[in-house]
């Protein structure tokens, strides 16, 4: 069974083929392409690239094509995208501007190209339907919780990467087979005895921690929307809701100059006026540039407050995770995340610590009663697995 995953930017598109044939489960061929303009045009040359490769002889050896989806309104899990989950998603479009718009799109454009084969999404939403509803609800009037004004969670297929695969290093298969059974439509619960409590910390372009308890989700720092919890690359994160009539009123800006100030103008980039990346900002903080090195302190202090959250709401932890282009690749903010932490008993391996990067390592000491660990997070994987289960279960 050959399947598809195709992770879909307002200009990008980039895929993973991966066969699951005879109980393997084989990453064929990756690719991608970046600023795209004629996206029509491009699925069809990441059809040809297949082809070419011999990975598939025709499109329809594809079982189907799998996609990272956002959110949609009374909608989650692992379904197909039909045009009434496509407008389910539509009707979110406000609150996942950057997200929910290219995805919509996209998959209308692969539904024309390829109208035989089933068009699969993964909600990110999904690993969060067992968190308590008390880490789960805004204290706003009734009618707008049922509006979809509540915590949803997000970045839901690498968290739950990061369950399964931090159990399994940490010698916990029992948990790492629960997680793997515990997820979508199949009315698996969440078990309470096997005590694994892991905080894992997605840091990339977006950020966002997550507290999982026996391979589930207790919560999300993402609330209502992919621009909350920690400052991510150019989106705000966590802001007190008043500031929004406040400036609207005192600075005389439009709704619409909010929405886009708070998603293209803010995070990193709006505190450091300067990049989005934070290799950038590092680099002139560095330099002696003392806005840029507040936004690095800034988001230090929002991943740690996340942290601290989940080690309560845990009682503890057996593992913090670090995962995505950050958690990966940079051990300095990796050491000021878990600075002076050892009276929670999260202790550094600074040697450990500073030559990992982009793999799968511990880098606690040994006297770290939490062990502290790198994972390369692989959310393809996590959605083939999901729209492979969904086929068969079809
Ligand atoms: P997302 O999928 O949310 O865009 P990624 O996990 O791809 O995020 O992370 C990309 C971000 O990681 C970049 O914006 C960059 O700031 C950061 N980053 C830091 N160091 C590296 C690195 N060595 N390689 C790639 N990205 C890095």
């Amino acid at each position: 069974m050959k399947i598809l995953v195709a992770n879909l930017g307002s200009t990008s598109l980039k895929y993973r083929l991966f066969d699951f044939s005879s109980g393997q489960e084989k990453l064929l061929t990756r690719g991608g392409y970046e600023r795209v303009t004629d996206y029509p045009a491009t699925i069809e040359s990441c059809l040809a690239d297949m082809k070419k490769g011999g990975f598939i002889q025709s499109d329809s050896d594809l079982a189907a094509v799998g996609f990272k989806t956002i959110m949609a309104r009374n909608v989650n899990g692992c379904v197909r995208l039909d045009e009434k989950v496509l407008k389910a998603m539509e009707f979110y479009n406000p609150i996942a501007p950057a997200h929910n718009p290219p995805y919509i799109t996209g998959v209308r454009l692969f539904a024309q190209k390829m109208p035989n084969t089933p068009l699969v999404g993964l909600f990110e939403t999904a690993f969060y339907q067992f968190a308590p509803e008390a880490a789960m609800r805004y204290a706003v009037p009734e009618a707008w919780y049922e509006h979809g004004v509540r915590r949803w969670g997000f970045h839901g297929a690498s968290h739950k990467f990061i369950a399964e695969r931090s159990a399994e290093m940490l010698g916990r298969n029992d948990v790492a087979e629960r997680s793997r059974q515990l997820y979508v439509n199949n009315g698996a619960t969440p078990v309470q005895k096997p005590n694994l409590r892991v905080i894992s910390c997605h840091l990339g372009g977006s950020s966002s921690i997550t507290g999982i308890l026996n391979g589930a989700a207790i919560g999300n720092s993402m609330g209502l929307s992919p621009q909350s919890g920690v400052p991510h690359n150019n989106r705000v994160g966590e802001l007190d809701s008043f500031a929004i009539p406040f400036v609207m009123r005192t600075m005389n800006l439009t709704i619409d100059e909010v929405e886009k100030q708070l998603c293209k103008e803010s995070g990193l980039k709006g505190l450091s006026n300067h990049s989005n990346d934070i290799r950038d900002v590092q680099a002139k903080g560095a330099d002696g540039c003392a806005k840029s090195k507040l936004a690095i302190d800034v988001y230090i202090q929002n991943v740690r407050h996340w942290i601290g959250s989940y080690f309560l709401q845990l009682n503890g932890a057996d593992a913090l995770v670090f995962t995505a282009g950050i958690g990966e690749n940079r051990p300095e903010l990796r050491e000021a995340i878990c600075a002076e932490l050892d009276q929670l008993g999260i202790m550094l391996d600074p040697k450990l610590n500073a030559q990992t990067k982009a793999v799968e390592a511990v880098i606690s000491a040994p006297e770290s009663k939490v062990k502290v660990m790198v994972i390369p997070t692989n959310e393809e994987l996590v959605v083939a697995r999901e729209v492979k289960r969904f086929l068969e279960k079809q």
